[in-house]
């Protein structure tokens, strides 16, 4: 299943991207159709002219400059239409400051007068991913909780995705009956309750990040609160599709089997 709610889309300012179409999930090729600047002020900022396909790269970086001046903090919006299934994916791209990694009050004030900018952060606008995110084995309050971490990770509001995953992890602890008097303690129990350890310890990340999103106030990437969400998805495959799956298929066979005995 690969449902990571961030955009996997290599080289998004070229001629061709590539990456996972959100649409047929295959790894393919772009066709870049558009991109303008939707924020603060609307502007087209079409990529390069003509050259298309596989030779793109062999010369190097298009010439991509933008023809004014840029704002630091824009919205950049671009439309790419998959080479396998034609559909399109829009996608925004946001930009602002480029800042310096570590707290240095030079570097930083240098930084924001330099009006150098970067990308932040790149969301998927359409196709929307929806609550049904999870696969429909996992309970609903699980799946309700998980999706509104994911539209608060696509509005860039990462520090409540954080938080809403979190609570996801405490409403399986909740549904699997796991005991504690706090939340790690819960997870910790659910080794007794059939699930992995290994899932246990991915589950424990998740409750971690949530924990800092709230008491810390600490930032954290767009990177990290996806690899959370997969972290979720992961769990909830093995504690709630794997079994329904294995009883599936048990069943199966026992049909064959009395299907067998009753064939004379
Ligand atoms: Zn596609």
């Amino acid at each position: 299943m690969s449902t990571r709610s961030h955009v996997s889309i290599e080289e998004l300012d070229s001629r061709v991207p590539a990456g996972e179409c959100p649409n047929c999930k295959l790894n393919v090729a772009f066709d870049h159709q558009s991109r303008r600047e939707v924020w603060p002020l609307l502007i087209d900022r079409p990529v390069g002219p003509g050259r298309s396909g596989g030779d793109f790269n062999g010369g190097g970086v298009a010439p991509l400059t933008p023809p004014a001046e840029p704002y630091v903090w824009r919205v950049v919006e671009h439309v790419l239409s998959c080479q396998r299934c034609h559909k399109t994916s829009v996608v925004h791209q946001h930009w602002g400051p480029a800042l310096p990694p570590a707290v240095d009050d030079e570097a930083f004030s240098a930084a924001l007068k330099s009006k150098k900018s970067k990308v932040r952060f790149v969301v998927l606008v359409h196709p929307r991913r929806s609550a049904d995110l999870l696969h429909e084995a996992a309970p609903d309050a699980v799946r309700d909780l998980f999706g509104e971490g994911t539209r608060c990770q696509e509005a860039g509001a990462l520090r409540a995705a954080a938080a809403m995953y979190r609570a996801t992890v405490e409403e399986i602890c909740k549904d699997r009956g796991a005991a504690g008097s706090n939340l790690k303690a819960k997870i910790a129990d659910l080794v007794n309750r059939g699930v992995s350890s290994e899932v246990v310890r991915d589950l424990d990340e998740a409750r971690t990040l949530g924990n800092w999103s709230l008491h810390d106030g600490l930032t954290f990437s767009h990177e990290e609160v996806s690899d959370v969400a997969s972290l979720i998805e992961e769990a909830v495959f093995l504690v709630y599709v794997q079994p329904e799956q294995r009883a599936a298929l048990r069943e199966a066979r026992k049909q064959r089997r009395d299907q067998f005995h009753a064939t004379p």
